[in-house]
């Protein structure tokens, strides 16, 4: 497996992060001697793994191989799709690709990582790059963030739908929606296989839209007599834009507290997706001498990061915004696996000091940004690939997805793991065989070390 090298009379489709578990998303396509990567992301280790805070897959196979590696191509700017870029590019050294908002992001991100000499080339929605024997098209997307592309990997031998993040949502808030022409037009198109999105596979139904919730916040922000503190994940441009509209049909004033959820309010600015019609946002150091009764802050810490805005909030370590026990808090997110004891012991200390919480178990505050089946089952009959290969999600989500695609009545359907290479072609999907993968853990000190075996066996057991 070594000598690996792809021919010119296939596809190679190589996951070494992403597939078989979330986050730390890095897949590899090959064709004629040639390879381009998809996204660089990484993982937090969460409660189970406090050691480990940053982890990431290990990219030793493709750094072996880094001459015929031709860019890495980005989907979309959240972490576990961008993050390990500032750790790992040194190891590979090739163009980056990607569009505007996620351009910015990844700018931003490079700056604090004070990595400076990154090729990083703007695409257009709707655009295309040329990576050696590739071409790559940004297909529109809606998911979470603004700017979720599926990756439509043209070669002569055929083409790769490389789905990315996505649901289907008709009213996103932000952005140009889903490209439902192009989508559906795949059908006609040389398609050898689809990539794609498990994480909602086991969810029944629909995911429901980002303008669900205006309602349902406004209704909740009418019961509160104190301050608003809402915590969403912060690059949810659209979740922050819900808010300011609620902040504004309340006559509150809206303010952003922690940096990441700055950042993103800025890059959103820059690249044209902060509504001009809202009102300035308040500066987070004058939020607290507000009246109680006029403020709706956002806040970062909805996973109940220890060092968040939020948790120091919670304590009353907080610079700017001191809380009340009039003072309402909405999560309007959901606990990602791996977070529960951490979001438990922020619940307590917000509730021990008299606080209403409201999470989205007790309302509609929030919906998720991947699709759930109905819409898995729209895509496989927009598209109608030849083969569907399950990423993005535990062992178990993509056996439910596989068995979507079925139903779906989708020929073939391969369900591959990190480390497999697999052969698309003509006359279908094989495995060609096994590279080896590990995980590597960013020490405070800023190292890089692989995770031992026994510790990487472990991790893989808790994604089951
Ligand atoms: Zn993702
Ligand atoms: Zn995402």
């Amino acid at each position: 497996m070594q000598s690996l090298s792809p021919s010119r009379d296939e596809v190679l489709f190589l996951p070494l992060g992403g597939t078989g578990e979330i986050g730390m998303n890095l897949t590899l396509y090959g064709h004629d001697g040639a390879w381009i990567a998809v996204d660089l992301g990484i993982t937090f280790g969460g409660d189970d793994f406090p050691q480990h805070p940053i982890l990431m897959a290990d990219p030793a196979f493709i750094a072996a191989r880094r001459e015929r590696l031709k860019g890495i191509v980005l989907t979309h700017g959240h972490e576990d799709h961008i993050g390990a870029l500032p750790y790992l590019w040194q190891r590979l050294r090739c163009p980056v690709y990607a569009t505007p908002f996620t351009a910015a992001l990844v700018r931003s991100k490079l700056n604090r990582g004070g990595v400076s000499d990154v090729p990083l080339t703007e695409i257009e929605l709707g655009g295309r790059c040329a990576l050696g024997p590739f071409t790559v098209e940004f297909i529109h997307m809606t998911h979470s963030i603004p700017e979720p592309n599926a990756l439509l990997i043209q070669t002569p031998v055929g083409h790769v739908l490389h789905t990315g993040d996505w649901k289907l949502d008709d009213r996103p808030v932000v952005g140009r929606g889903y490209d439902y022409q192009r989508l559906h037009g795949l059908r006609r198109s040389p398609l050898l296989a689809m990539a794609c999105d498990s994480t909602n596979a086991t969810v029944p139904g629909r995911t429901g839209s980002e303008s669900d919730l205006f309602e349902p916040l406004l209704a909740m922000g009418r019961t509160a007599k104190g301050r608003i503190v809402a915590t969403a994940f912060a690059s949810n441009v659209a979740r922050l834009i819900t808010l300011a509209r609620v902040a504004e049909a309340l006559e509150r004033r809206f303010g952003v507290v922690g940096e990441s959820m700055e950042r993103m309010v800025s890059a959103a600015r820059a690249t044209g997706y902060w509504p001009d019609d809202l009102p300035p946002l308040v500066d987070s150091r004058h939020l607290g001498h507000l009246p109680t009764g006029e403020v709706l802050a956002a806040c970062t810490g909805s996973q109940g990061e220890p060092r968040s805005a939020l948790a120091r909030i919670a304590q009353d370590l907080h610079r700017d915004l001191l809380l009340d026990p009039d003072d309402l808090v909405v999560f309007s997110s959901r606990a990602i696996p791996g977070n529960e004891r951490s979001i438990r012991r922020l619940h307590r200390h917000l509730q021990g000091r008299g606080l209403r919480i409201v999470t989205d178990q007790d309302a509609q505050v929030h919906v998720s940004g991947h699709p759930a089946q109905e819409e898995l089952k729209q895509l496989y009959n927009w598209v109608r690939p030849p083969i569907v290969i399950p990423v993005h999600g535990t062992p178990r989500h993509l056996r439910a997805n596989a068995e979507l695609a079925r139903t779906c009545h989708v020929p073939e359907v391969f369900l591959a793991r990190n480390g497999d290479v697999c052969r698309l072609s003509r006359w279908g999907v094989e495995k060609l065989g096994q590279v080896e993968t590990g995980r590597l853990s960013r020490h405070p000190d800023g190292k890089l070390q692989p995770v031992d075996a026994v510790l990487l066996q472990r991790m893989r057991e808790q994604a089951h």
